[in-house]
Order: C-alpha cells, then sequence, then structure tokens
C-alpha cells in the first residue's frame, strides 16, 4: 500500500510537471498565474513545478510584464540552450536536416536533393547521416545536448527496433530504416509519416493552432494528409490512415503511382499536373517548373485550363474530406500545396463549396499552411520534443541556463 501511494504522488508530480512543460512550450512566455489558469494546477503547485524547473535549468526567466495594479510578474519561457532536438524531412524532391532549440528556433539546416523518380534509400540513409553531422557541427552544439532527432517518412511507417517504412510509390516495401540509420548514429531516433509531421508543426505552431477537429493537407509530388480529431491524430488501424492521395476522384481516371486509377493524387499532385501540362522532363526540378507553370497561367490557355482542372480536382477532394469528417478547418501545405494555394485558393474553395453540404461547409474554414514548406521537418523535431515534455530524460547532463 505504501509503495502504491508513493507511487501515486510520484505520478501526480510528473503530471503537474508535464502539464507545466508543455503549457509553456505551446505558448511561451507566461507567467505563473498563466501557468495556472491554463493547467488548472495551483498556484503552489505551478510554483513548485516552476522552481524544480529553473533547478534543472530546463525554465528560465526572460522578464518582467506588468500586472493590473499589482506587482510586475516574472514571465518564463523554455530556456534555448538546454537541449536541441533534430527534424528530418524526407521528402519526394529533398531530404531536409534542421537542427532547433528549446524554443524550436532553428540554430542549422542542411538539405539534399533527392530524384523525385529514384528513391534509393541507401541515397537517403546516407543524405540523413551526413546531416545530422552538418547541422551539429554548424551551430556548434555539443552532440550531448542532442535530446532526439525525428523523422519525417513517406508512406507507412511500422513502428519497433527497425522502423520499417512501407511506401508503395517509392517501392520501399518494409524497408528497416531505423536499423539502417541506428548503423551510423547513437541518437535517440523517432519516426512518424511526413504529413503526420507536418499536420503536428501546423497544430501546434501554424494554422491549426486552436482547432479540435481539422485536416492538414499536404500537397509535394504526391498528396497526403494528417486527420486531427478531438485533438488527437487520427491513425486507423495500422497507422495508415488519412492517405489522402488515394481516394478516387475519376473512377476508371488516370493512372495513379500507387497501381490504381483516379486518384486525387494523378490530378493534384505536383508530379501529375506537369504530366498533363506536357512537362514531365522537368521531374528533376518539379518545384520550379510548378512556379513556371503557374506563371505561364496569364498567358497560355493549356496552362490556366490545368490550374482550373487541379483546383476543381482539390476542392472535390477537400469537399470528401468536409462530408465525412465535418473539420473546422482545412490547411493546405506543402511546398506544392502553398503554391497551388497561393494563386488558386479562392477557385478551390468555390470547387469545395459546389461538391459538399450546406451544413458542413458553412462550419469549416480552407487556409493556406502558416509554417512554410520546412513544417515537415519542424514536425518531425516535435516527436522528440514530445517524449522530452513528458518527463522522459534522455539529454545528458549539462549545464544550466
Ligand atoms: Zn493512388
Amino acid at each position: 500500500m505504501r509503495d502504491r501511494k508513493r507511487g501515486t504522488v510520484r505520478d501526480l508530480r510528473r503530471d503537474n510537471r508535464a502539464a507545466v512543460l508543455w503549457s509553456l512550450y505551446l505558448g511561451q512566455p507566461r507567467s505563473r498565474q498563466d501557468l495556472s489558469m491554463a493547467t488548472g494546477l495551483s498556484a503552489a503547485s505551478v510554483t513548485n513545478v516552476i522552481r524544480e524547473l529553473l533547478d534543472e535549468g530546463i525554465v528560465v526567466e526572460i522578464g518582467l510584464a506588468d500586472s493590473d495594479g499589482g506587482r510586475p510578474r516574472a514571465m518564463l519561457g523554455m530556456n534555448p540552450r538546454y537541449g536541441y532536438v533534430i527534424g528530418v524531412d524526407i521528402g519526394e524532391t529533398r531530404t531536409r536536416v534542421e537542427l532547433f532549440d528549446l524554443t524550436m528556433s532553428e540554430r542549422a539546416k542542411a538539405e539534399f536533393p533527392l530524384d523525385p523518380y529514384k528513391h534509393d534509400v541507401n541515397v537517403v540513409v546516407a543524405q540523413i547521416l551526413s546531416g545530422l553531422d552538418a547541422v551539429i557541427a554548424d551551430s556548434g552544439v555539443d552532440q550531448a545536448f542532442v535530446i532526439g532527432v525525428g523523422i519525417g517518412v513517406p508512406g507507412v511507417i511500422e513502428q519497433g527496433p527497425d522502423a520499417l517504412v512501407h511506401c508503395q510509390t517509392y517501392g520501399w516495401d518494409a524497408v528497416p530504416l531505423g536499423r539502417m540509420l541506428r548503423a551510423g548514429t547513437t541518437l535517440p531516433l523517432h519516426f512518424d509519416n511526413g504529413a503526420k509531421t507536418m499536420g503536428q508543426a501546423e497544430m501546434w505552431f501554424g494554422g491549426g493552432r486552436g482547432a479540435r477537429n481539422a485536416v492538414v493537407v499536404l500537397i509535394g509530388s504526391g498528396v497526403g494528409a494528417s486527420l486531427i480529431f478531438d485533438g488527437t491524430n487520427y491513425r486507423g488501424a495500422t497507422s495508415s490512415a488519412a492517405e489522402l492521395g488515394h481516394i478516387i476522384v475519376v473512377v476508371g481516371g488516370r493512372k495513379c503511382r500507387c497501381g490504381s486509377t483516379g486518384c486525387l493524387e494523378a490530378y493534384a499532385g505536383a508530379e501529375a499536373i506537369l504530366e498533363r501540362y506536357g512537362r514531365p522532363m522537368a521531374a528533376d526540378d518539379q518545384e520550379a517548373a510548378l512556379g513556371e507553370l503557374l506563371d505561364a497561367a496569364g498567358t497560355s490557355a493549356l496552362a490556366a485550363a490545368i490550374l482550373d482542372e487541379t483546383a476543381q480536382f482539390l476542392g472535390a477532394g477537400i469537399a470528401s474530406l468536409i462530408n465525412l469528417l465535418n473539420p473546422e478547418r482545412v490547411i493546405l501545405g506543402g511546398w506544392a500545396g502553398l503554391q497551388l494555394g497561393g494563386r488558386l485558393l479562392p477557385q478551390i474553395r468555390e470547387s469545395a463549396r459546389q461538391h459538399s453540404l450546406r451544413h458542413p461547409f458553412a462550419a469549416t474554414t480552407i487556409e493556406l499552411g502558416q509554417l512554410g514548406p520546412g513544417a515537415v521537418a519542424l514536425g518531425a523535431a516535435t516527436l522528440p520534443m514530445e517524449s522530452f515534455l513528458n518527463g522522459s530524460r534522455t539529454r545528458a547532463a549539462g549545464p544550466a541556463a
């Protein structure tokens, strides 16, 4: 009994600590009073937790704020120098590796181009390992201070010691990415699907803040998504949920990279858009080619027609999400999603309106992501942050502040 009671007290302390850390991480700077209001913990509990976090150097005082008539209140924030997290985005056209401090400010980044028609896993692994070395060297951070590395992968990730990746469109069938990377680094590794890491970044820091039910759509060469139901990422039975790119928009339509026909990705992914424009040869630089297509819309009837059609298909795909899921917000991101949305958002909204039921459409907004094309890497870096905030102390000892 006594052990159980001690355990309960310890659990409570850990829960309080996690609640305060999460609140500060997602909304800094905050005063002790703000934290008490945000977490529902008593002023005394917050004061205790904050004392502990200040002693450990995880939290720092970052100035004073006036309070109405009373004494100025100390404002608190995460100590940027306590530790660092690294986010990796295995994209279709490039591998990005970025190092962030605890306030999620970027300290260093490395990028490597990828051939979108050939995703050799050995090349990707070598790029990630050189990227890790590069960002640690460029930022001047001691590797012992790196809390962990999050990796946003294409396709479905089967969690486990090997971290198996299944990505039909890349020809990756149970690729043991975790095992391959661990052969080259001792840093703690965390994996999730790239669309889901982007969704998490937009929900925590960008266009999704404050929403409980949202869909974050990732459009690059292909199309993916992250579904947030009541504040939680919906994953499905085997973590494969939200493969928005492969919902069927035309029965018997264009052939898709997945082997099926008529998928949304076969119309609204950048690769498919460029193919319809007759520019598949531009695949080695799809980002520039899509920009040229958007620029040509004013003078080329073909370019304008393809973009109109793309907005129609994207709107129809979003309408299916609205009818099926009743989200408060639909957020368009990914490098192609941001380029397309920047020009076509009114047409995409109009197509979504035409194809969805009035009532759920009226409850939804369709917006652009706020974090830019780097949101996948930023979101990947939140994976090690999650376990850190929940109480796992993976970082090696180091000086405070
Ligand atoms: Zn498909």
